[in-house]
Protein backbone atom coordinates (compact mmCIF):
# COMPACT_ATOMS: atom_id res chain seq x y z
CA UNK A 1 0.00 0.00 0.00
CA UNK A 2 0.89 3.59 -0.52
CA UNK A 3 2.30 4.83 2.74
CA UNK A 4 1.06 8.26 4.31
CA UNK A 5 -2.60 7.26 3.59
CA UNK A 6 -5.34 8.43 6.73
CA UNK A 7 -7.21 5.70 8.04
CA UNK A 8 -9.77 6.27 10.59
CA UNK A 9 -10.83 2.81 12.44
CA UNK A 10 -13.84 2.53 14.83
CA UNK A 11 -13.80 0.63 17.56
CA UNK A 12 -10.24 0.27 17.64
CA UNK A 13 -9.52 -0.04 21.37
CA UNK A 14 -10.19 -3.35 21.84
CA UNK A 15 -10.13 -7.02 19.75
CA UNK A 16 -10.56 -7.50 15.83
CA UNK A 17 -10.29 -3.42 15.46
CA UNK A 18 -7.32 -2.86 17.46
CA UNK A 19 -5.94 -5.83 14.90
CA UNK A 20 -7.01 -3.90 11.82
CA UNK A 21 -5.41 -0.30 13.26
CA UNK A 22 -2.13 -1.96 13.42
CA UNK A 23 -2.31 -4.10 10.34
CA UNK A 24 -3.27 -0.23 8.46
CA UNK A 25 -0.34 1.46 10.62
CA UNK A 26 2.29 -1.62 9.60
CA UNK A 27 2.01 -0.88 6.03
CA UNK A 28 2.37 3.00 6.68
CA UNK A 29 -0.96 4.54 7.31
CA UNK A 30 -1.66 7.16 9.93
CA UNK A 31 -4.49 5.94 11.88
CA UNK A 32 -7.62 7.88 14.17
CA UNK A 33 -8.57 5.04 16.89
CA UNK A 34 -11.62 5.08 18.27
CA UNK A 35 -13.61 3.35 20.70
CA UNK A 36 -14.03 2.78 25.06
CA UNK A 37 -11.93 1.77 27.31
CA UNK A 38 -9.61 3.15 30.58
CA UNK A 39 -7.72 6.44 29.40
CA UNK A 40 -4.04 4.99 30.39
CA UNK A 41 -4.86 1.25 28.46
CA UNK A 42 -5.85 3.51 25.32
CA UNK A 43 -2.84 6.10 25.74
CA UNK A 44 -0.62 3.00 25.78
CA UNK A 45 -1.75 1.42 22.22
CA UNK A 46 -1.66 4.49 20.84
CA UNK A 47 1.96 5.07 21.90
CA UNK A 48 2.84 1.43 20.47
CA UNK A 49 1.61 1.59 17.76
CA UNK A 50 3.57 4.76 17.04
CA UNK A 51 7.02 3.40 18.28
CA UNK A 52 5.87 -0.16 16.52
CA UNK A 53 5.50 1.20 12.97
CA UNK A 54 6.35 4.79 13.02
CA UNK A 55 2.69 6.29 11.65
CA UNK A 56 1.17 9.23 13.35
CA UNK A 57 -1.81 8.05 15.94
CA UNK A 58 -4.43 10.03 17.24
CA UNK A 59 -7.51 8.78 19.25
CA UNK A 60 -11.74 9.69 19.32
CA UNK A 61 -13.46 8.86 22.37
CA UNK A 62 -17.12 9.44 20.22
CA UNK A 63 -19.74 7.31 21.21
CA UNK A 64 -21.21 5.71 18.20
CA UNK A 65 -24.19 5.27 19.02
CA UNK A 66 -24.78 9.34 18.77
CA UNK A 67 -25.18 10.36 15.14
CA UNK A 68 -23.37 13.73 16.51
CA UNK A 69 -20.61 12.01 17.84
CA UNK A 70 -20.09 10.00 14.75
CA UNK A 71 -19.79 13.57 13.05
CA UNK A 72 -17.29 15.05 15.59
CA UNK A 73 -14.82 12.01 14.67
CA UNK A 74 -14.76 12.43 11.76
CA UNK A 75 -13.87 15.99 12.08
CA UNK A 76 -11.19 15.41 14.40
CA UNK A 77 -10.21 12.74 12.25
CA UNK A 78 -9.71 15.78 9.26
CA UNK A 79 -8.20 18.53 11.51
CA UNK A 80 -5.66 15.99 13.35
CA UNK A 81 -5.17 13.78 9.66
CA UNK A 82 -5.82 16.14 6.89
CA UNK A 83 -7.99 14.01 5.14
CA UNK A 84 -9.49 10.10 5.72
CA UNK A 85 -8.49 7.82 2.78
CA UNK A 86 -9.38 4.83 4.99
CA UNK A 87 -12.78 4.26 7.21
CA UNK A 88 -13.14 0.76 8.48
CA UNK A 89 -16.34 0.51 10.06
CA UNK A 90 -15.86 -1.55 12.71
CA UNK A 91 -17.35 -1.14 16.25
CA UNK A 92 -19.98 -3.58 17.48
CA UNK A 93 -21.73 -4.79 20.46
CA UNK A 94 -23.58 -7.83 21.11
CA UNK A 95 -26.97 -9.01 23.33
CA UNK A 96 -28.75 -12.35 23.56
CA UNK A 97 -32.17 -13.06 23.83
CA UNK A 98 -35.17 -14.82 22.36
CA UNK A 99 -36.82 -11.72 20.63
CA UNK A 100 -40.08 -11.83 22.38
CA UNK A 101 -38.23 -10.99 25.65
CA UNK A 102 -35.77 -8.78 23.99
CA UNK A 103 -35.31 -5.25 25.28
CA UNK A 104 -36.50 -2.59 23.09
CA UNK A 105 -33.24 -0.23 24.39
CA UNK A 106 -31.29 -3.16 23.54
CA UNK A 107 -32.08 -3.60 19.90
CA UNK A 108 -31.79 0.04 19.49
CA UNK A 109 -28.04 0.34 20.63
CA UNK A 110 -27.32 -2.76 18.26
CA UNK A 111 -28.75 -1.01 15.28
CA UNK A 112 -27.28 2.44 16.46
CA UNK A 113 -23.55 1.13 16.67
CA UNK A 114 -23.90 -1.95 14.69
CA UNK A 115 -25.64 -0.18 11.69
CA UNK A 116 -26.93 3.20 11.45
CA UNK A 117 -22.72 4.66 12.74
CA UNK A 118 -21.66 2.87 9.29
CA UNK A 119 -24.11 4.73 7.24
CA UNK A 120 -23.25 8.22 9.30
CA UNK A 121 -19.58 7.92 8.69
CA UNK A 122 -19.93 6.44 5.34
CA UNK A 123 -21.79 9.87 4.31
CA UNK A 124 -19.82 12.02 6.12
CA UNK A 125 -16.46 10.81 4.80
CA UNK A 126 -17.37 9.98 0.90
CA UNK A 127 -17.66 13.89 -0.33
CA UNK A 128 -13.63 14.48 0.68
CA UNK A 129 -13.23 10.58 -0.78
CA UNK A 130 -14.78 11.35 -4.25
CA UNK A 131 -12.32 14.80 -4.22
CA UNK A 132 -9.57 12.73 -4.94
CA UNK A 133 -11.23 9.93 -6.49
CA UNK A 134 -9.97 7.62 -4.01
CA UNK A 135 -11.16 5.62 -0.58
CA UNK A 136 -11.33 2.57 0.48
CA UNK A 137 -14.36 1.64 2.89
CA UNK A 138 -14.51 -1.44 4.98
CA UNK A 139 -17.38 -2.55 6.91
CA UNK A 140 -16.73 -5.35 9.88
CA UNK A 141 -19.90 -6.97 9.16
CA UNK A 142 -20.55 -10.71 10.55
CA UNK A 143 -21.51 -14.62 9.05
CA UNK A 144 -24.41 -13.03 10.97
CA UNK A 145 -24.64 -10.68 7.90
CA UNK A 146 -25.25 -13.97 5.57
CA UNK A 147 -26.97 -16.47 8.03
CA UNK A 148 -28.86 -16.45 11.24
CA UNK A 149 -28.57 -18.25 14.78
CA UNK A 150 -30.76 -17.87 17.43
CA UNK A 151 -31.32 -15.22 20.28
CA UNK A 152 -29.24 -12.77 18.28
CA UNK A 153 -32.55 -10.78 16.55
CA UNK A 154 -30.49 -7.01 16.39
CA UNK A 155 -27.48 -8.18 15.95
CA UNK A 156 -28.54 -10.19 12.76
CA UNK A 157 -30.73 -7.82 11.47
CA UNK A 158 -27.82 -4.83 11.75
CA UNK A 159 -25.63 -7.39 10.24
CA UNK A 160 -27.46 -8.29 7.42
CA UNK A 161 -28.06 -4.33 7.02
CA UNK A 162 -24.67 -3.64 6.87
CA UNK A 163 -24.19 -5.88 3.91
CA UNK A 164 -26.90 -4.19 1.69
CA UNK A 165 -25.44 -0.86 3.11
CA UNK A 166 -22.22 -1.81 1.49
CA UNK A 167 -23.74 -2.91 -1.54
CA UNK A 168 -25.13 0.42 -1.86
CA UNK A 169 -22.40 2.46 -1.27
CA UNK A 170 -20.17 -0.23 -3.36
CA UNK A 171 -22.78 0.76 -6.96
CA UNK A 172 -22.64 4.53 -5.69
CA UNK A 173 -18.76 4.86 -6.07
CA UNK A 174 -18.52 2.02 -8.65
CA UNK A 175 -17.29 4.70 -11.22
CA UNK A 176 -14.95 6.31 -8.70
CA UNK A 177 -11.39 5.22 -7.20
CA UNK A 178 -13.75 4.53 -3.94
CA UNK A 179 -14.06 0.83 -2.99
CA UNK A 180 -16.51 -0.11 0.06
CA UNK A 181 -16.59 -4.18 0.79
CA UNK A 182 -17.62 -5.65 4.01
CA UNK A 183 -15.42 -8.67 5.84
CA UNK A 184 -17.66 -11.38 7.84
CA UNK A 185 -15.63 -13.06 10.25
CA UNK A 186 -16.94 -16.23 12.02
CA UNK A 187 -15.74 -16.46 15.89
CA UNK A 188 -12.97 -14.82 16.41
CA UNK A 189 -11.41 -15.09 20.59
CA UNK A 190 -12.10 -11.11 21.34
CA UNK A 191 -13.76 -9.49 24.67
CA UNK A 192 -17.02 -9.55 22.70
CA UNK A 193 -16.82 -13.29 22.15
CA UNK A 194 -15.58 -14.10 25.92
CA UNK A 195 -18.45 -12.74 27.12
CA UNK A 196 -20.45 -15.10 25.75
CA UNK A 197 -18.32 -18.03 26.68
CA UNK A 198 -18.64 -17.69 30.17
CA UNK A 199 -22.47 -17.66 29.71
CA UNK A 200 -22.08 -20.81 28.29
CA UNK A 201 -20.01 -22.12 30.47
CA UNK A 202 -22.73 -20.71 33.69
CA UNK A 203 -25.40 -22.05 31.64
CA UNK A 204 -24.56 -25.41 31.14
CA UNK A 205 -22.01 -25.42 34.03
CA UNK A 206 -19.16 -26.20 31.88
CA UNK A 207 -15.31 -25.50 32.15
CA UNK A 208 -14.53 -21.96 30.02
CA UNK A 209 -12.25 -24.80 28.16
CA UNK A 210 -15.48 -26.63 27.26
CA UNK A 211 -17.55 -24.09 26.33
CA UNK A 212 -14.93 -22.53 24.12
CA UNK A 213 -14.68 -25.80 22.13
CA UNK A 214 -18.28 -26.37 22.06
CA UNK A 215 -19.01 -22.91 20.64
CA UNK A 216 -16.32 -24.12 17.68
CA UNK A 217 -17.46 -26.76 17.01
CA UNK A 218 -21.39 -25.85 16.64
CA UNK A 219 -20.65 -23.37 14.03
CA UNK A 220 -16.96 -23.49 13.55
CA UNK A 221 -15.71 -26.40 11.02
CA UNK A 222 -12.25 -25.51 11.47
CA UNK A 223 -12.54 -26.04 15.24
CA UNK A 224 -10.15 -22.48 15.36
CA UNK A 225 -10.56 -19.34 16.06
CA UNK A 226 -9.65 -16.15 13.40
CA UNK A 227 -7.61 -13.94 14.31
CA UNK A 228 -7.44 -9.79 14.70
CA UNK A 229 -4.23 -9.86 12.88
CA UNK A 230 -5.89 -12.45 10.33
CA UNK A 231 -8.69 -10.02 9.81
CA UNK A 232 -6.41 -7.32 10.04
CA UNK A 233 -4.59 -8.20 7.09
CA UNK A 234 -7.79 -9.25 5.18
CA UNK A 235 -8.58 -5.12 5.57
CA UNK A 236 -5.15 -3.71 4.46
CA UNK A 237 -5.06 -5.93 1.60
CA UNK A 238 -8.22 -4.04 0.71
CA UNK A 239 -7.43 -1.05 1.08
CA UNK A 240 -4.53 -1.66 -1.06
CA UNK A 241 -4.43 -1.10 -5.24
CA UNK A 242 -4.78 -4.43 -5.79
CA UNK A 243 -8.00 -4.71 -4.33
CA UNK A 244 -9.43 -1.71 -6.77
CA UNK A 245 -11.99 -4.00 -7.97
CA UNK A 246 -13.28 -6.05 -5.33
CA UNK A 247 -16.67 -3.97 -5.04
CA UNK A 248 -19.64 -4.61 -2.74
CA UNK A 249 -18.07 -8.00 -1.67
CA UNK A 250 -18.79 -9.92 1.58
CA UNK A 251 -15.74 -12.08 2.62
CA UNK A 252 -16.12 -14.67 5.16
CA UNK A 253 -13.06 -15.06 7.05
CA UNK A 254 -15.16 -18.07 8.94
CA UNK A 255 -13.29 -21.26 9.13
CA UNK A 256 -16.35 -22.59 7.28
CA UNK A 257 -18.99 -21.73 9.23
CA UNK A 258 -21.39 -20.64 6.09
CA UNK A 259 -19.70 -23.51 4.01
CA UNK A 260 -21.95 -25.79 5.59
P1 LIG B 1 -14.73 -6.01 21.13
O1 LIG B 1 -15.80 -5.95 22.16
O2 LIG B 1 -13.40 -6.59 21.45
O3 LIG B 1 -14.46 -4.56 20.52
C1 LIG B 1 -15.50 -3.68 20.21
C2 LIG B 1 -14.93 -2.29 20.02
O4 LIG B 1 -16.02 -1.39 19.77
C3 LIG B 1 -14.23 -1.77 21.29
O5 LIG B 1 -13.13 -0.97 20.91
C4 LIG B 1 -15.32 -0.92 21.93
O6 LIG B 1 -14.80 0.09 22.79
C5 LIG B 1 -15.96 -0.33 20.70
N1 LIG B 1 -17.30 0.19 20.95
C6 LIG B 1 -18.37 -0.44 21.50
N2 LIG B 1 -19.40 0.40 21.59
C7 LIG B 1 -18.99 1.59 21.06
C8 LIG B 1 -19.61 2.86 20.88
N3 LIG B 1 -20.88 3.09 21.25
N4 LIG B 1 -18.89 3.85 20.33
C9 LIG B 1 -17.59 3.65 19.97
N5 LIG B 1 -16.96 2.47 20.12
C10 LIG B 1 -17.66 1.45 20.66
O7 LIG B 1 -15.42 -6.78 19.90
P2 LIG B 1 -14.81 -7.46 18.60
O8 LIG B 1 -15.11 -8.92 18.70
O9 LIG B 1 -13.43 -7.03 18.31
O10 LIG B 1 -15.82 -6.89 17.51
C11 LIG B 1 -15.46 -5.94 16.53
C12 LIG B 1 -16.42 -6.05 15.36
O11 LIG B 1 -16.31 -7.34 14.77
C13 LIG B 1 -17.89 -5.89 15.76
O12 LIG B 1 -18.58 -5.15 14.77
C14 LIG B 1 -18.40 -7.32 15.79
O13 LIG B 1 -19.77 -7.40 15.55
C15 LIG B 1 -17.58 -7.92 14.65
N6 LIG B 1 -17.48 -9.38 14.71
C16 LIG B 1 -16.87 -10.00 15.76
C17 LIG B 1 -16.79 -11.39 15.76
C18 LIG B 1 -16.11 -12.15 16.86
O14 LIG B 1 -16.20 -13.39 16.86
N7 LIG B 1 -15.43 -11.52 17.80
C19 LIG B 1 -17.35 -12.12 14.71
C20 LIG B 1 -17.96 -11.45 13.67
C21 LIG B 1 -18.01 -10.06 13.67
Amino acid sequence: MQRNRSAVVTGSTSGIGLGIARALAESGCNIMLNGFGEASAIERERQEITRDFGVEVHFSPADLSKPEEVREMVDLAMRRLGRIDILVNNAGIQYTAPVESFPADRWDAVIAINLSANFHAIRAVIPQMRQRDWGRIVNIASVHGLVASVEKAAYVAAKHGVIGLTKVVALETARTGITCNAICPGWVLTPLVEKQIKELAAFEQVSIDEARAELLSEKQPSHEFATPKEIGALTAFLCSDAAGQIRGAALTVDGGWTAQ
